[in-house]
């Protein structure tokens, strides 16, 4: 079940009760968690339940972390999962649950040479960022060494979804700026991507209209309103991409993130408008979306729009001045990625399966041209 509404963390007592769960494994971002003040509901529920509780795990999961959660996972053997954070909990949720139970090691089917076989616990997911939309979404990222990994079945989507905007009033303006980034980013991608539907567009339609109301007044001067819609546009964001995956940015900005330490948000954005330039000239011959070139020309016609632009480049400008107002950095210059040798590891490390979900296709000198 998907709750979305200030004080829905007071579902959770519900779902327990329903669920007779009495052996919880809580999956807790400890700092979102002392702030976000969720405590007061959840620890009520936790009072008439064994709990342990997984915690002290780095940001963007890595293999050390969801090897730890997994043992603590097979020892506890609990009847569900609570995973509440930003997606670094919620994707953690969701792999230590369902490798836990898998006979294949966890390093092959992060890796895609091995594959998930078995549901895991049933997972509540409880969103403290808006943000990755990823309790909406049969994915998670996990990284071993600097590599990141984007593992996808639909035993990973949660069983439930709890977003209570209250508890993303916490969030300073640089963190809402960054995860309110890679909401945009990924409604703007998913209306370009080949792997779009008319549903998934629907939705991301919906989530660029509220992101581009919203984003700086929710980052500059927040309001309970501002919050809930950068919600309300990050879980819209999150069905979109549950459908479409995402596209050129988001490959380029897991280098960006490892390597650089820039948050996810901002590194997508960074690569955003020059994707979109390449992208608006698409032609018969590029066109990686077999509904054709003219197909995709609507898709960038319908993004130009919603930013209130009346061409691409406009819409370029439209984006950027919203990153300038939150604080971001506009360009991969800005970011301080200047040379050619950066660029050059920036595009060999891309990811490719979301690289051929791009609508127009690349080659590594094109990147390198565009990014220039
Ligand atoms: P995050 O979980 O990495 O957290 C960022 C920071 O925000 C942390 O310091 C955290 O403590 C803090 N924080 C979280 N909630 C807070 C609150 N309410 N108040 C104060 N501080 C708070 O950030 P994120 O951007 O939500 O998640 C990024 C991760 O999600 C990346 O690893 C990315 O690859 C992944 N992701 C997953 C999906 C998916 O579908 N599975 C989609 C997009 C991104």
């Amino acid at each position: 079940m998907n709750f979305l509404y200030d004080g829905a963390i007071n579902e959770v007592a519900g779902i327990f009760m329903r669920g007779k769960f009495r052996k919880v494994l809580f999956v807790a971002d400890e700092d979102a968690y002392r702030v976000c003040g969720a405590d007061t509901a959840l620890e009520s529920v936790f009072e008439h339940c064994l709990v342990s509780r997984f915690v002290g795990f780095e940001l963007n999961p890595k293999l050390i972390d969801i090897q730890r959660g997994i043992e603590v996972s097979r020892e506890f053997s609990p009847d569900v999962i609570v995973a509440l954070g930003g997606g670094t909990a919620i994707d953690l949720g969701k792999l230590i649950g369902s490798l836990s139970v898998q006979s294949a090691d966890s390093p092959d089917i992060i890796r895609g040479s091995d594959t998930i076989t078995q549901k895991g616990p049933p997972l509540i997911a409880i969103p403290t960022t808006a943000g990755t939309g990823s309790e909406e979404t049969h994915f998670a990222v996990a990284y071993i060494g600097d590599k990141k990994f984007s593992i996808a079945h639909e035993f990973l989507l949660p069983d439930h979804s709890i977003v209570d905007p209250q508890l993303t009033h916490s969030l300073p303006a640089r963190i809402t700026a960054a995860t309110g980034l890679d909401a945009f980013c990924q409604a703007i991608e998913s209306i370009w991507a080949v792997g779009g539907t008319e549903e998934s567009t629907d939705f991301a339609s919906e989530a660029v209209e509220i992101a581009v109301a919203n984003i700086v007044q929710a980052v500059v001067e927040p309001t309970p309103a501002t919050r809930m819609a950068m919600c309300r546009a990050s879980n819209l964001a999150g069905k979109a991409i549950n459908i479409s995956k995402t596209t050129a940015p988001h490959a380029l900005s897991y280098y960006l993130t490892s390597r650089y330490g820039i948050p996810h948000g901002i590194a997508v954005a960074l690569t955003l408008t020059p994707m979109l330039t390449y992208n608006a000239d698409v032609c018969e011959n590029d066109c990686a979306d077999p509904r054709g070139a003219e197909h995709v020309q609507r898709r960038i016609e319908t993004i130009v729009k919603l930013l209130g632009a009346s061409n691409p480049r406009e819409a370029c400008e439209r984006f950027s001045e919203i990153v300038s107002k939150i604080g971001c950095p506009r360009s991969l210059a800005e970011a301080g990625i200047t040379t050619t040798d950066q660029l050059q590891n920036i595009v060999s490390s891309v990811n490719e399966q979301r690289m051929l979900n791009n609508p127009r296709k690349t080659t590594s000198a094109s990147l390198i041209e565009l990014l220039s």
